[in-house]
């Protein structure tokens, strides 16, 4: 295990005269905080025997019903059997790999990455190997040739984990046509599939993409309420066939004995009584402004050379720069300009993606993302004269 370089620097910018676009929180100051308060308040003096109580290791029965509600809004028709609530979508990663996971076995994953996932898999000595993406996701062929490869080499292959829709970092959602091929190439392969879903709600138009879990019951599908309601509850899923469920539930008893009643409790009673369909709907309008400010102002400021992705949801852009610069080494000279960036190398295994960078738009104001991008955007001018 190393220190994640993306926590070091989220210290670093945390200065008030820094235009932050690295963090990924989400903006839960937009929840109706009062009525949230009015609620916990209520449900610590009503149910406070229970919400304050150890709970099962497989998660609150009721509350994995509402999940199942939420889920279908994708696509997907679980169980409430068949899911097992997790501290946030991460410890469902911790807990997959865990019991999959032996040292040097391969795990798939989109190049680039999300850096917590990456995190888990060193933690556990998997060997990532990634698979190229474009502006369509997940790239099939790509997919076919990698997986062909790694049997010419009598490696194993655990499971492909894939952000499929407004993935982090780079913001691009998956195709149709290729969600299709790729779940016929796992299944061609007998590889498992990981799918990590913590932004699917988070549409800014039409309805919620369907999700690969919706066409095929083998899917191991991951989702959070850290998104749609708030990250510092810590409420997270997972829905597993299951066999795989069976093993969750003892990997989690002898990781945590249970997750936290008050927190899963304060969900359950969230969703069965506050407009939560609304909220997201509020959730998504805010952000799609922040969206709307950072591609507007990269359109007008960026210097030639630089391209970036145009996010359907979610909270990130990913922006390639023009060949020779580096966005590692450039991190420390945006800081003395007052803009901070995640550097695209954490989102690579192998230590790749220098010429990459992760933009996201979700905590800061409009303003200030746009204020942010033009301080951006001078730093990357004079790296090029230099
Ligand atoms: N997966 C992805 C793709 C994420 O972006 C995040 C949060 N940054 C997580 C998982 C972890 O989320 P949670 O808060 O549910 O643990």
């Amino acid at each position: 295990m190393v220190p994640s370089e993306i926590r070091a620097l989220f210290a670093m910018v945390a200065r008030p005269e820094i235009v932050s676009l690295a963090g990924g929180a989400p903006y839960v100051s937009a929840l109706p905080l009062d009525a949230v308060g009015g609620m916990i308040g209520e449900l610590v003096a009503g149910k406070g025997a229970e919400a304050l109580q150890y709970g099962s290791a497989q998660g609150d029965e009721r509350l994995r019903e509402h999940i199942c509600e939420v889920m279908a809004l994708e696509g997907v028709h679980g169980s409430a059997d068949d899911v097992v609530v997790t501290v946030g979508a991460q410890q469902a990663l911790d807990l997959i790999t865990k019991i999959f996971v032996d040292p040097g076995d391969v795990v798939l994953a989109e190049a680039p990455s999300y850096v917590g996932a990456l995190g888990t898999f060193a933690s556990y000595q998997a060997d990532v190997v990634h698979v190229p993406m474009d502006d369509g996701g997940l790239d099939p062929a790509a997919l076919r040739e990698t997986l062909a490869r790694l049997k010419r080499e009598n490696r194993r292959v655990k499971f492909l984990y894939t952000v499929p829709t407004f993935q982090n970092p780079a913001g691009v959602t998956l195709t149709t046509a290729r969600r299709a091929q790729i779940l016929e190439i796992c299944t061609e392969h007998d590889v498992l599939v990981v799918e990590d879903n913590p932004y699917g709600l988070l549409r800014f138009d039409g309805d919620p993409v369907r999700a690969l879990r919706a066409d095929d019951d083998r899917v191991i599908y991951l989702g959070s309420f850290s998104k749609t309601i708030a990250s510092g509850l810590r409420v997270g899923w997972v829905l597993a066939p299951h066999a795989v469920r069976a093993k969750l539930v003892l990997a989690a008893e002898s990781a945590i004995l249970c997750p936290s009643n008050f927190s899963q409790l304060a969900v359950r009673e969230y969703l069965a009584t506050q407009p939560w369909r609304e909220q997201i709907k509020d959730f998504r309008e805010l952000y799609r402004e922040r969206r709307d400010a950072m591609l507007d102002a990269l359109a007008q400021q960026m210097p030639d050379g630089c391209t970036w992705t145009r996010p359907e949801g979610g909270f990130f852009v990913w922006l390639t720069l023009p060949e020779g610069l580096d966005s590692k080494a450039m991190s420390p000279r945006a800081i003395a300009e007052r803009v901070a960036y995640v550097p695209g190398t954490g989102f690579y295994a192998d230590g790749t993606g220098q010429r990459h960078m992760r933009l996201s738009y979700c905590f800061p104001e409009p303003d200030r993302i746009r204020e942010g991008v033009r301080r951006l955007a001078g730093v990357i001018e004079q790296e090029l004269r230099m």
